[in-house]
């Protein structure tokens, strides 16, 4: 009952390229399956936020792109695009309930400011992390999933 996340990450990215043409979406060679115990269903919430957000929160024609890798102990999602980037000053505050960068023209996109805050709850449900890696340019969002059991808490 174990879940492949690059399947997962590949369902996704289909999804996004038929919805957000757009956007040119690469997902990047890795892994050929990362088999890990997940609940489907919400890290596929998960990576259709991050994917949603690199489409509304970046010029049309923006390119997308998504790598899977793994370590020992951990999997991880990176999910990169080449739009305005999130101002220094804003980038914990994003995974905050209702925060937008840019009330106006967020407004306009139809967002609540919701997003980052429900996947970075769900992630952290599954024992992972969700956070933008601030070593890359200009916006890159990394979902970490632990591997083995899930540890009780
Ligand atoms: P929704 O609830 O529909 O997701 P939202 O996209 O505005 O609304 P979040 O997904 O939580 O809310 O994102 C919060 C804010 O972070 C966005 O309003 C936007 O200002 C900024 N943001 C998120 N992703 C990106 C991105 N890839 N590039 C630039 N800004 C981003
Ligand atoms: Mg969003």
């Amino acid at each position: 009952e174990d879940t492949d996340l690059v399947e997962l990450v590949e369902q996704a990215a289909d999804a996004f390229r038929a919805t957000r043409a757009g956007h040119p979406l690469t997902v990047a060679p890795g892994p050929e399956s990362v088999r890990l115990r997940l609940d489907p269903q919400r890290v596929r919430q998960v990576l259709d936020n991050l994917l949603t957000n690199a489409a509304v929160h970046t010029p049309a024609g923006t390119p997308v792109s998504v790598a899977v890798s793994v370590t020992p102990h951990s999997a991880q999602v990176r999910v990169a695009d080449k739009g305005p980037g999130i101002p220094p000053g804003d980038r914990e505050r994003v995974f905050d309930r209702f925060y937008r960068v840019d009330k106006a023209r967020s407004r306009d996109r139809g967002g609540s400011g919701l997003g980052l805050a429900v996947a970075r709850s769900l992630v952290r449900a599954h024992g992972g992390t969700l956070a933008l890696d601030d070593t890359a340019a200009p916006t890159v969002f990394v979902l970490t999933l632990p591997l083995g059991p899930p540890r009780n808490s």
